[in-house]
């Protein structure tokens, strides 16, 4: 099978610090990529080189089979096919829910306003949030604001998902319902990258596990391998902190 991302010895250097070393990983289509590893470890900016939040310093990217650092490829098109989900839900203050689900899909995919509210509403459906179509994000609490952030990010209909630790700023009594709306979604075959603390999670929704270490991939797996059998003393370590 084609794959549907792939990285090859990607590096990223802020200043002196090299924050990515020779990352390497395949995603393939309807596959669910979890991220695992210590604060700084590099996690959000390997997210953010992948979607080009952030310009990689070496390296390769391919999407499709097709580079997508080179000077001549469709960033703008990329960027619309490449969703992302917030830590901080990054939703837009001044809109309302119905109107931060349509936005992205009028300007960005040119969809008319009919299609974009008949979709931005099966989307809200999904995680739950039809009811508030017409509140402000200040009126929610984080983890609705956090479903608003999925179903916004679903609605333009991206070929691949990526999580930045959807759920570390909620209230623990929010996490569950983030978790059930991704977990719905991970069952609808849509492709995902995600960073997460949540290992129970991971480990139950996830094809493969990556686990960094200081920049590196030091060990990857099947979710069973990484959590189950892990190799590698880092990973060990690591996990014995979420036991
Ligand atoms: P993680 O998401 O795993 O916590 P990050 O990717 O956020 O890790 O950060 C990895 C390292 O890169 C950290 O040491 C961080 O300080 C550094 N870093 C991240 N973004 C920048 C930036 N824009 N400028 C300088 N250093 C950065
Ligand atoms: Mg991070």
């Amino acid at each position: 099978m084609t794959n549907l991302l792939e990285v090859q010895h990607l590096e990223k250097t802020f200043g002196e610090h090299q924050v990515l070393k020779d990352i390497n990983l395949q995603v393939e289509p309807g596959e669910v990529l979890s991220i695992i590893g210590s604060s700084g470890s590099g996690k959000s900016t390997l997210l953010r080189c992948i979607n080009l939040l952030e310009q990689p310093t070496n390296g390769v990217i391919q999407f499709h089979g097709e580079n997508i650092l080179t000077p001549k490829f469709d960033v703008a098109t990329y960027r619309a096919k490449v969703g992302m989900v917030f830590q901080s839900f990054n939703l837009f203050n001044n809109l309302n829910v119905l109107q931060n689900c349509t936005v992205g899909q009028t300007t960005v995919l040119h969809r008319d306003a009919i299609t974009a509210k008949k979709i931005a509403l099966e989307q809200l459906e999904k995680v739950g949030m039809a009811p508030y179509v017409n509140a402000k994000p200040a009126q929610l609490s984080g983890g609705q604001m956090q479903r608003v952030g999925i179903a916004r990010a679903v609605s333009m209909s991206p070929e691949i998902l990526l999580f930045d630790e959807p759920t570390s700023a909620l209230d623990p009594e929010m996490v569950d319902d983030v978790l059930d709306s991704m977990r719905a979604l991970a069952h609808t075959g849509l492709t995902m990258i995600l960073v997460t603390h949540e290992m129970a999670f991971a480990r139950d929704i996830s094809d493969h596990v990556v686990f960094m270490d200081q920049g590196v991939i030091a060990e990857e797996g099947t979710a069973e391998q990484i959590f189950s059998h892990p190799q590698e003393e880092r990973t060990q370590a690591f996990l014995k902190r979420y036991l």
